[in-house]
């Protein structure tokens, strides 16, 4: 049978997605400071082996291995001249995973430098390096793309737009949220309803949350905040957290939520609202198991 689109599968109200690369790809042994993005070449069984646990495990769609597979952040390890090399292979690999029933979406992450004024990168600069992956992405078969764990709203608007610039495919915006007090910001600064207002405006399709530092019930409470403001408009929420608050043991993260805990908030998150949900950092294809069980049944 013919795979819906993704709009319309979205529009039926649940999309299960992945969970961590980065942490699962420490755990297979992958050396910090290492180009994740690279690996789609250089060790695309990896890559493909964490696609398919996260298909295995539930998921409908995953997210590709090219959060840093932008020009700029890929010439910090010389490796500009190969960025659509690397996000045509890591397509390659997700679809190979997904098979035919499944979704892959383009995954984009931030350049890792400030816009001017904080910065010295020109918007238009950083709209073509968007562009010119989405470009790469796209001629490889995606079928939406997701602008994540970005902390400052003038990056992601950039992000978003160098996407619309290129194509019409669905795209997801999410943030990295930390508590600031009994609410809620970026990194940078930006709140929840500026987040909400920034995107709506752009005619996104779904706006969200992934990463932070939050607990599990401060993720809920921020779903239920995003609810209300997307309250009336044709924007899903994506929710994406971490697998609880990290905790710091030997100057390491650690993520010490249980799986069915992981699929016990979730199912709370689901039914507070959020349509596309899936894992941040410390998640494992069996905390994404365990969220299918609760959700699918
Ligand atoms: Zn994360």
């Amino acid at each position: 049978m013919a795979k819906k689109a993704l709009r319309q599968k979205i529009s039926e109200g649940l999309l299960l997605v992945d969970g961590a690369t980065g942490t699962q790809l420490m755990a297979k042994g992958v050396e910090a400071g290492k180009c994740n993005d690279y690996l789609n070449i250089e060790s695309p069984q990896i890559i493909l082996d964490i696609h398919s646990s996260y298909f295995d495990a539930g998921s409908d769609a995953v997210y590709t291995n090219t959060f840093g597979a932008n020009e700029i952040t890929l010439a910090r390890h010389n490796l500009a001249d190969k960025a659509d090399e690397i996000n045509a292979a890591a397509v390659k690999n997700a679809r190979q995973a997904a098979g035919n029933g499944r979704y892959v979406i383009g995954d984009i992450g931030p350049c890792g430098e400030f816009l001017k004024p904080l910065g010295t990168l020109e918007p238009d600069t950083l709209k073509s390096v968007y562009a010119k992956q989405t470009k790469a992405l796209l001629l490889a078969g995606v079928d939406g793309f997701v602008i994540e764990t970005f902390m400052a709203a003038d990056e992601a608007r950039v992000a978003a737009e160098g996407v619309k610039s290129v194509c019409d495919l669905p795209v997801f915006v999410s943030m990295a949220f930390d508590a600031a007090g009994n609410d809620f910001r970026t990194m940078m600064g930006v709140s929840v309803d500026t987040t909400v207002n920034e995107f709506a405006a752009l005619g996104v399709d779904a706006i969200g949350f992934n990463c932070g530092t939050l607990k599990m019930e401060q993720y809920l409470q921020l779903t239920e905040k995003f609810i209300k403001l997307l309250a009336g408009k044709n924007i899903v929420l994506l929710a994406k957290p971490n697998g609880g608050k990290p905790e710091l043991v030997d100057g390491k993260a650690v993520y010490k939520l249980s799986d069915k805990d992981f699929g016990d908030w979730l199912a709370k998150i689901h039914k507070a609202g959020a349509v596309i949900v899936g894992g941040c950092c410390g998640t494992s294809p069996a905390h994404i198991k365990a969220m299918a069980k609760k959700l699918k049944s």
